[in-house]
């Protein structure tokens, strides 16, 4: 799975700097998180890290068992 935000202009206002320079965006998973185009910052970065690394943790499960391979269509 890959993250896929929507993204899109926010109404709020960056808690860091104060700057109205934000994007907000919007996860299919559910959340969604505040980004200041002004001085970088970004809400839940760290929980989203997180979330990555938990991807990441189950992509590398034994290698060993068989997975059941599923074509995509597009
Ligand atoms: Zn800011």
């Amino acid at each position: 799975m890959t993250f896929d935000p929507e993204s899109r202009r926010s109404e709020d206002p960056c808690p860091q700097c104060g700057g109205l320079n934000t994007l907000s965006h919007d996860y299919p998973e559910g959340f969604s998180d505040l980004e200041c185009l002004d001085c970088g910052f970004r809400s839940d970065a760290e929980e989203i890290a997180e979330l990555a690394r938990f991807e990441g943790a189950l992509l590398e499960r034994d290698p060993s068992l068989p997975i059941p391979v599923k074509k995509l269509t597009a």
